[in-house]
């Protein structure tokens, strides 16, 4: 990682692994300019988990597509933004640690996120059932 301000070489002053997110927090210092900034390791789920579609088709799962789906079924609460990324975060481990070889369908996503949603906050399950009825 070079440094965000000059592009020169970084050091790691400090790291931690967030167990809960499955993510390693790194301080890192310009050896140059000594400016100090944070980084986040964190698993790629779209290259992680493919989707089957009804058509059978593979894909490459969206975290950002989930995420939206989920932020809209939380707009009615005032902390939506940081409720949905968290969520987001749980229905996809919660994919990934279900799938067969990370593929997952469509209909698994939609259960996941429905059950997930319900047991957080039922209004917001009853919004994501709406948009997601076939
Ligand atoms: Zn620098």
């Amino acid at each position: 990682m070079v440094c965000i301000h000059c592009g020169s070489k970084t050091k790691t002053t400090n790291s931690r692994r967030v167990a809960r997110h499955n993510q390693t927090w790194r301080r890192r210092q310009c050896l140059v300019c000594q400016a100090i900034f944070t980084t986040r390791e964190a698993l790629d789920y779209d290259s992680a988990i493919r989707v089957k579609s009804a058509d059978k088709a593979l894909e490459s799962l969206s975290r950002d597509r989930l995420f939206i789906d989920i932020f809209r079924s939380l707009s009615h609460r005032k902390t939506a933004l940081s409720d949905a990324s968290a969520l987001t975060d749980t229905i996809l481990s919660a994919l990934i640690a279900d799938s067969t070889n990370g593929v997952i369908t469509t209909q698994e996503i939609v259960h996941k996120s429905t059950e997930t949603l319900q047991r957080f906050d039922t209004v917001s399950a009853t919004v994501y059932t709406a948009h997601h009825a076939d």
